[in-house]
């Protein structure tokens, strides 16, 4: 006999489930059986489970008017599960769940499950959800002292009145308010949760949360590698498949036109953006794409600097609302290590003895090109904010390409210098996971030292990246990330053990004045500040050597952990904590220093971006005053030309009028074009302009209070109603 569902699926009549209802209602067997067999007897094909109830519950009635209640309550009852289907309750789920996600045994999950009967019983719901039952079964796991069952028990997401918020009113610090934006933030909040409370064991999950470490990234901890850089040669050489295997999307040959070499480096960065969270490079891109600009006039090679350009930065409509992290590594000469390796050239073709070297010309016209697209900004004169521009200056002598890009610093502050013609990462390599130190905190934390606090924060961290490690090879091994695991040849394509580990610390000056009452401008400050330093680079060393791992310091503190260390440094240990900012409180970042002489600060920060054994770098806020175009080329060719410079941020804050659209070369909150007030102002905080607006005022702050420096080498400080204005907008 079948039986017909409420979902109108058929299923094979079952007298056991009859009498297990029957039971569980608290009528005994003989009773329970009698019944079934009697509502069995009564049955045809095709009954519906409706009809079958109401049987069950006449019968029933006739012989106890309690049982029968509690039966109609219990059958009724429906539970909306997760996978959308209403079903009726059964307590065998939630023994048979309990058992299989938290390990516990039947007897104990067993006992759980009765408890939780009887609480929904008590309650006499005639809806429940899934997730209601579950955190019922929670309740009941933290009564008997389950603490950490209920940890791997538990669910993870969002408040009702939390999604409905952001859907109404956005974040205040999403850069955009879009269905894709909001639909990131909610499930960057479960991944994030997800690595909190599964992934990192307590006491780490604790040292972030309390700010003695921050964990970048955090909702990509159990997904993605931080950064990476592409190898292209790769795809020009044997074509590209997006989704890594080629059964999901077209499969493309090698490129053999210019503009299909182009949209291929574009599409490797978009498939790439869906396995790794932050920045991608295209090492020396000028030379490598040479070959596929060779006999075309400059007006063609610009025109595909544009499309770069255009097509990068207008991916920040796509999933996640986030242009992709993109950075175009150009070089101003040959670099040393692109000498010998042949070229590849359209069509996939290797001539052993053409080099790159033979296309200088090429790799120069498409340099300048994109010098030209990146200093005349969009349609309407907005800087392009990524792709983002990383000059590698190979050589001293490189002066005509150091003008072309100077151009660029002097209109939007855009461009990065990496110093000395090396390679950024070196291909197919970057960083597995970034973990950043808070360094100001070991002077709140009194009755303590301040080494043996270092030293524990050092191994935090590791452990961190040890467990991330972990992760990433679980994903390799789990098909998780087709893109980065293709292969060619029998070699994959990325190689978890070529990629580097990141350990950065932050507010190096700030923890020194804190301890000695003295900057890193003195000797004594200098000596105590490099003792701290030198302490951590030999336990990475250390950590390096013991685990076979690239464990790398460095004093570049990525994203905005100085804040927000801040922030809950003064929450917690309140005067103690030694911060700048006043009410909107921040750290200094890595080693950085504030010196009215731009000599004196770069000085200062050489010494300790020499003692790191990672790149760090070297950060100047220039003065919006319009100065000599001739004295920018000169003043960057100057800090370079220092050794202790390895890695070059220049800026200047911008103005975008939101009204005209005018952008303007001075931090000013009227459009010098339109007079109107309603003026956005774009800084670079984390490597990238951003409008500040979205900033948090302990950001904003650190931006108002940096010193801009002239093309003279001196620092000034903004004054009071600048400053305010920045606060304000
Ligand atoms: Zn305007």
């Amino acid at each position: 006999m079948k039986v017909q569902k409420s979902d109108e699926t058929y299923v094979r009549f079952d007298r056991n489930k009859i009498i297990k209802t029957c039971m569980s209602a608290g009528a005994d067997l003989n009773l329970s059986k009698r019944i079934a067999k009697e509502v069995a007897g009564e049955g045809y094909e095709g009954i519906s489970t409706a009809e079958i109830r109401m049987s069950v519950y006449k019968k029933l009635k006739k012989l106890d008017v309690e049982v029968a209640e509690r039966y109609v309550y219990r059958s009724n009852m429906r539970v909306r599960t997760s996978c959308d289907i209403l079903d009726s309750f059964d307590n065998e789920r939630i023994v048979s769940s309990l058992v299989q996600e938290t390990g516990v045994n039947r007897s104990f999950a067993n006992s759980i499950a009765k408890e939780v009967e009887k609480e929904l019983g008590r309650m006499r719901l005639n809806y429940v959800t899934a997730p209601l039952i579950r955190e019922i079964v929670n309740v009941k796991l933290l009564e008997h002292g389950m603490e950490s069952v209920r940890a791997r028990y538990t669910r993870l997401g969002m408040p009702v009145y939390d999604v409905k918020t952001l859907l109404e009113n956005g974040h205040p610090h999403m850069p955009r308010f879009s269905p894709e934006a909001v639909h990131k933030i909610m499930s960057d909040q479960i991944a994030r949760e997800y690595s909190m409370l599964a992934i990192l064991p307590f006491d780490l999950a604790d040292a972030h949360m309390s700010a003695q470490i921050y964990i970048h990234d955090l909702q990509y901890f159990a997904l993605k590698p931080t950064t990476f850089s592409h190898d292209l040669k790769f795809f020009l050489k044997r074509g590209l498949k997006v989704d890594g295997t080629g059964d999901f999307a077209a499969v493309s040959g090698p490129a053999k036109r210019p503009v299909s070499a182009f949209m291929h480096a574009i599409k490797v960065l978009i498939a790439g953006q869906t396995e790794i969270s932050r920045e991608q490079y295209l090492e020396d891109f000028n030379y490598i794409m040479a070959p596929y600009v060779t006999n075309l006039p400059y007006e063609k090679v610009r025109q595909l600097a544009q499309m770069v350009a255009y097509e990068i930065s207008q991916t920040a409509i796509g999933a996640g609302g986030q242009a992709i992290y993109a950075n175009l590594v150009m070089d101003t000469s040959l670099p040393k290590h692109l000498r010998d390796t042949p070229a590849i050239q359209p069509g996939g073709k290797v001539i052993k003895s053409v080099k790159y070297g033979e296309y200088e010309d090429e790799a120069q016209s498409l340099f300048e090109a994109f010098c030209e697209v990146f200093s005349t900004g969009d349609f309407i004169g907005k800087p392009f904010v990524y792709p983002r521009m990383i000059v590698n200056r190979v050589s001293q002598r490189d002066s005509e390409p150091m003008e072309l890009a100077a151009a660029v610093t002097e209109r939007f502050g855009t461009p990065i210098y990496l110093n000395g013609g090396r390679s950024f990462y070196g291909i197919r390599r970057g960083t597995i996971q970034h973990v950043t130190l808070n360094l100001p905190q070991l002077s709140c934390i009194k009755k303590r030292d301040v080494m043996e606090l270092l030293d524990n924060r050092m191994k935090k961290a590791f452990e961190v990246l040890l467990l991330k490690r972990k992760v990433i090879n679980k994903n390799l091994s789990a098909d998780l990330v087709p893109f980065l695991k293709q292969k060619a040849q029998g070699v994959r394509y990325f190689n978890p053990s070529n990629q580097l580990f990141v350990i950065s610390y932050t507010g190096l000056e700030d923890l020194v004045r804190a301890e000695l009452g003295l900057g890193l401008e003195t000797k004594e400050g200098m000596r105590y500040g490099m003792k701290l330093v030198k302490l951590m680079e030999k336990m990475a060393n250390g950590f390096a050597n013991d685990s076979g791992l690239d464990v790398i310091l460095t004093g570049d503190p990525k994203g905005i952990s100085h804040t927000k260390f801040a922030i809950n440094d003064v929450k917690r240990y309140g005067d103690l904590a030694p911060c700048r900012g006043g009410e909107n409180p921040y750290y200094s970042k890595g080693h950085c220093v504030s010196l009215k002489k731009l000599s004196d600060k770069l000085d200062i920060e050489g010494k300790f971006n020499c003692a790191v054994s990672g790149r760090t770098s070297t950060r100047i806020r220039l003065s919006s005053k319009r100065s000599d175009p001739e004295k920018i080329p000169k003043m960057i060719a100057d800090i370079l030309d220092r050794k202790d410079v390895r890695y070059l941020s220049m800026s200047r804050g911008l103005s975008v009028c939101r009204k005209c659209g005018a952008p303007h070369m001075v931090e000013s909150i009227i459009c010098p074009n339109c007079r109107s007030r309603n003026v956005a102002i774009w800084a670079k905080d984390t490597g990238h302009l951003q409008d500040i607006r979205i900033w948090r005022p302990s950001r904003r702050q650190a931006f108002a209070d940096a010193l801009r420096y002239g093309t003279d080498g001196m620092g000034k400080h903004l004054n009071f109603k600048a400053k305010k204005a920045i606060m304000r907008c």
